[in-house]
């Protein structure tokens, strides 16, 4: 994994839940409390798309909320950069077979970084928004490169 250079800012995560069982997002809630609080990091969760950095999403997607889900990302600024948190959202998982799912999450908006489990453990869910995080620091530096 790479390394972050530098804290130049903080990050900002929005958490979209589509189909979770709520395991998943009760994990993430669990990052905020004060065992691991990712605040001291300058990771915080906010409360709109249109402030965010990363975005979070859980479970298989029902039909329903697939064009809610892609207005969600297209409301995001650039640069961002989405993380998958659970077995659902990675592949469907337990409800990869149901008649209203509209499938996994990268079949909807594209995906940066998928966090694998039932539910994935904090520390999983710290480290998939820190790989986010770099992505957005190479996203950043590629288009100040632009700039120049
Ligand atoms: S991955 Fe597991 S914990 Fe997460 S939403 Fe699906 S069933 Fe629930």
């Amino acid at each position: 994994m790479g390394k972050l250079t530098n804290f130049k800012r903080s990050i900002w995560v929005f958490h979209a839940s589509g189909g979770s069982c709520n395991a998943c997002d009760i994990e993430i809630v669990a990052v905020l409390t004060p065992r691991y609080d990712v605040e001291r990091f300058g990771i915080k969760l906010v409360g709109s798309p249109r402030h965010a950095d990363v975005l979070l999403v859980t479970g298989a997607i029902p039909r329903d909320f697939a064009d809610k889900l892609r207005r969600v990302y297209e409301q995001m600024p650039d640069p961002k950069a989405v993380v998958v948190v659970g077995n659902c959202g990675t592949s469907g998982g337990v409800f990869y077979d149901s008649y209203n799912i509209a499938g996994p999450i990268d079949e909807i908006i594209p995906v940066d970084v998928y966090v694998p489990g039932c539910p994935p453990r904090p520390e999983a869910i710290i480290d998939g928004v820190v790989k986010a995080w770099l992505k957005i620091e190479k996203l950043e530096k590629e288009l100040e490169g632009k700039k120049e």
